[in-house]
């Protein structure tokens, strides 16, 4: 969608429906390998956006978080909770919905649902971190939490890394069971674990996106072997991480941007001063990534706003040629700027109310 052919007083709608509607378009591979290139891009041109931790109102249940940023052109945020006990009531555990705006006139551009955007977002973002960590020759991956954002993950390191091999394990092997039976006939062997251990054997790519609100040792430090990438995804606030901090010793941690994660990542556990790589310096060959076969490597993942301006910024670029979108009546537009009270009245005058 262009500015030119853009009416600018009507906002597009990204609906849940449009959202699937588009992936489905687009297909998931595709869109997770074009969504993690804009991710990247944004990454490479750091340096030009606004950045700032994200602002979290915690309760005993959960989480509500704004996460802004701008690159100075357009401006950005979602809107995204995070609650470990509503899947149990039958809700999702993170839910979202985002905006883009243009800095020029402050007017939004785009309202979106961003719920299955930030399964697809987060992937995308772990795979292009795992593109940098993992070994070359990785081919296989435990996912340890076979929640919703589970298969995203599978998937992102398919397209991107050619992860064929799935070692899954989850508390509930129900949830195991969906995600092996949503992945079937997608090009994985697909192993069912009883444990974390028994999922970690073998795994070249150890991927924790476990839901509890508390520190939960998912990973203890005997499962970490030489030369493994950690993707540690579920452990994304403050009191609630999933790996033993013998193993973050033990590892070269890489972040997203360290004044969040050092709130609310693995590294909480450590003190602020830890060392720790930032992403995009790796991304844009600054400093090293993974270093030799030994090594193990940890993206100690939390979620930063820029990935999700980069997802708000390629599904703009995807609603003109598909139009799935609905128009948004979200901005007022009197005739003369200034007569906003009299747009009331002629309505009052039209409508006879
Ligand atoms: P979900 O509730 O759908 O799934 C979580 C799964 O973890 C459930 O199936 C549950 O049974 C399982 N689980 C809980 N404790 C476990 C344990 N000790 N061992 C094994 N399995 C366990 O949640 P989701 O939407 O898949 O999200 C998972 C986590 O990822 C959440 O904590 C969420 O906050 C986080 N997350 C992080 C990012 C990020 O950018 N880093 C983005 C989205 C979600």
């Amino acid at each position: 969608m262009t500015g030119a052919t853009q009416n600018l007083n009507i906002v597009p709608f990204v609906s849940v429906d449009h959202m699937m509607k588009l992936v489905l378009k687009v297909g998931v591979t595709t869109f997770l390998t074009e969504l993690a290139a804009v991710i990247e891009e944004d990454f490479r041109r750091w340096e030009s956006f606004d950045k700032t931790p994200r602002i979290a109102s915690h309760s005993a249940e959960g989480v509500i978080e704004l996460m802004p940023t701008s690159d100075g052109t357009l401006y950005g945020f979602k809107y995204v909770n995070g609650h470990p006990k509503n899947m149990r009531e039958g809700r999702q555990t993170v839910t979202a919905f985002g905006v883009l705006a243009d800095v020029g006139n402050g007017y939004p551009m785009l309202l979106s649902e961003m719920t299955i955007l930030t399964a697809l977002r987060t992937a995308a973002t772990s795979a292009v971190a795992a593109k940098y960590l993992a070994r070359k020759d990785a081919r296989t991956m435990a996912i340890i939490g076979n929640g919703a954002q589970s298969e995203f993950q599978a998937l992102a390191f398919k397209a991107l890394l050619g992860i064929d091999t799935l070692r899954l394990y989850d508390l509930d092997p129900a949830a195991t069971e969906k995600c092996r039976r949503n992945l079937e006939g997608l090009g994985f062997t697909i192993t069912a674990c009883n444990s974390a251990e028994e999922a970690v054997e073998g795994a070249d790519i150890i991927t924790t996106v476990t839901a509890d609100k508390q520190c939960a040792t998912i990973l203890t430090d005997n499962m970490a072997g030489p030369g493994v990438h950690i993707n540690a995804v579920g452990g994304d606030c403050p009191g609630k991480t999933e790996l033993h901090r013998d193993i973050l010793l033990r590892s070269d941690i890489f972040v997203e941007y360290p004044p969040q994660t050092r709130i609310e990542g693995e590294i909480q556990q450590l003190p602020q001063d830890h060392p720790v790589t930032e992403l995009w310096q790796v991304i844009l060959g600054q400093v090293p990534g993974r270093r030799n076969q030994g090594q193990i490597t940890l993206f100690d993942s939390v979620g930063f706003a820029t990935e999700d301006f980069s997802a708000l910024r390629y599904v703009r670029t995807k609603l003109a040629e598909t139009g799935l979108f609905a128009e948004l009546d979200l901005l007022a537009d009197p005739d003369e700027p200034r007569d906003l009270f009299g747009m009331l009245l002629r309505c009052q005058a039209a409508t006879a109310l």
